[in-house]
């Protein structure tokens, strides 16, 4: 047995949504929406279930769907992708198991900035990584010059960046993109660029992928998901995008771990990914409503709400809010006690977490919105003397 997964915890999702399940809880942890999808799409799946092949799919993807990835692209973010450039993977999750798995070399320094989204360390140690981690903090979580400028110090292979991110909802600015790149033009280090939550950014923003900064293309592999961009989380349809001395290898990887993803699924999110742009726009508008809804509750019942600018999430200061306790408490106490569910950000922290900061998930319907803010306020309520 391999003693690093034998001390691994469940993760933090998997946990907190069993322990919703268990108290009946309103579950505003794991990042999943609660009111439905295209249907259009969901349509050309089933379509393709009863007419189309239900055998294996070509291993790097159907030609349809990688096509439609490269002008998915081309059209929503001015990045010059050719299909062969892309492999469909079974979700983002199977995508950066592949990516890790090929680009690091045990003895490998890896950059990861925390708070790290949770797969991403587990997958460098098993692969011999020796990671380096770079410590963002509330409430700007800003990357600076000087914090990079050290974590380079040691020639790092590889950097794992994920923007916009989970969990602290920023949406990294121009500035802080060009830090990453220059010092990794600089240091000829590969970037694994995690854009999941790409077409989830507000206030009219545009997502800004890495590779279109100078230098970039070409030591880029992006990641993304059919999950987050069409409220299909359960689908697990992602792929990787990498110039081929990259993204050749990662597809060797990807062969061994899932070899190929449901013929269905892919023909259903290749047919999505050619909406139009209302599509997108109305999709943003509708979660920007939710996060404010959600912002807004939450300060009327008193706590202090962190900014968000992309995702499904929404964090809280507890210390800013008046609670007194640390994060894993708060949110052991609230789902068991108070009957809501929401994510400890010190989980997303190897080492030196912050503790006074919890996620919650706003994709959920009004109803539910309100009834878990009631809850939020008797979890408050349990910490007050
Ligand atoms: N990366 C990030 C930053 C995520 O937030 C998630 C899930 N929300 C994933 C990867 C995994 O995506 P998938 O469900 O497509 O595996
Ligand atoms: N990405 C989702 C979140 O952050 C959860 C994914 C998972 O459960 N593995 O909530």
């Amino acid at each position: 047995m391999n003693p690093l997964f034998a001390r691994l915890p469940t993760s933090i999702f998997a946990r907190m949504s069993m322990l919703a399940a268990e108290h009946d809880a309103i579950n505003l942890g794991q990042g999943f929406p609660d009111f439905g999808w295209p249907d259009d799409v969901v349509a050309k799946a089933a379509e393709a279930l009863t007419q189309g092949s239900n055998q294996y799919a070509p291993m790097r993807g159907l030609p349809e769907l990688r096509q439609a990835v490269a002008s998915h692209y081309r059209q929503h973010q001015s990045i010059d992708v050719h299909h062969d450039w892309v492999t469909v993977t079974s979700g983002a999750t199977e995508a950066l198991a592949a990516a890790i798995t090929a680009l690091v070399t045990p003895g490998d320094e890896v950059l990861l900035l925390q708070p790290l989204y949770d797969a991403y360390l587990p997958l460098v140690l098993r692969a011999g990584g020796v990671p380096r981690l770079i410590r963002l903090e509330p409430p700007s979580w800003r990357i600076t010059a000087d914090v990079l400028d050290e974590a380079f110090a040691g020639a790092p292979r590889l950097l794992i960046f994920n923007n916009p991110h989970n969990p602290t909802a920023r949406v990294f600015d121009e500035g802080e993109q060009r830090l990453l790149a220059d010092r990794c033009v600089r240091h000829d280090c590969v970037l694994l660029t995690d854009e999941v939550w790409e077409h989830v950014v507000f206030e009219g923003a545009r997502h800004r992928p890495m590779s279109a900064l100078p230098g970039m293309a070409g030591r880029s592999v992006k990641v993304g998901s059919a999950g987050k961009i069409f409220s299909l989380t359960g689908w697990k349809v992602g792929w990787i995008v990498a110039p081929p001395e990259l993204g050749g290898p990662i597809s060797k990887a990807h062969q061994y771990l899932a070899y190929a993803t449901p013929p269905n699924l892919q023909a259903a999110v290749a047919y999505g990914l050619t909406k139009d742009e209302s599509y997108f726009a109305a999709m943003r508008a509708d979660f920007a409503k939710a996060r404010d809804v959600l912002s807004a509750r939450l300060t009327e019942a008193d706590f202090v709400p962190l900014t968000s600018e992309g995702t499904y999430f929404l964090s809280i200061d507890l210390t800013a809010s008046g609670i007194a306790v640390d994060d894993v408490t708060f949110c052991e106490r609230a789902v068991r006690e108070a009957g809501v569910a929401a994510i400890p950000v010190s989980s997303f922290y190897a080492e030196d977490p912050v503790t006074s900061v919890v996620r919650l998930c706003f994709a959920k319907e009004p109803e539910t919105l309100a009834l878990g803010v009631d809850r939020m306020r008797a979890a408050k309520a349990l910490f007050s003397s």
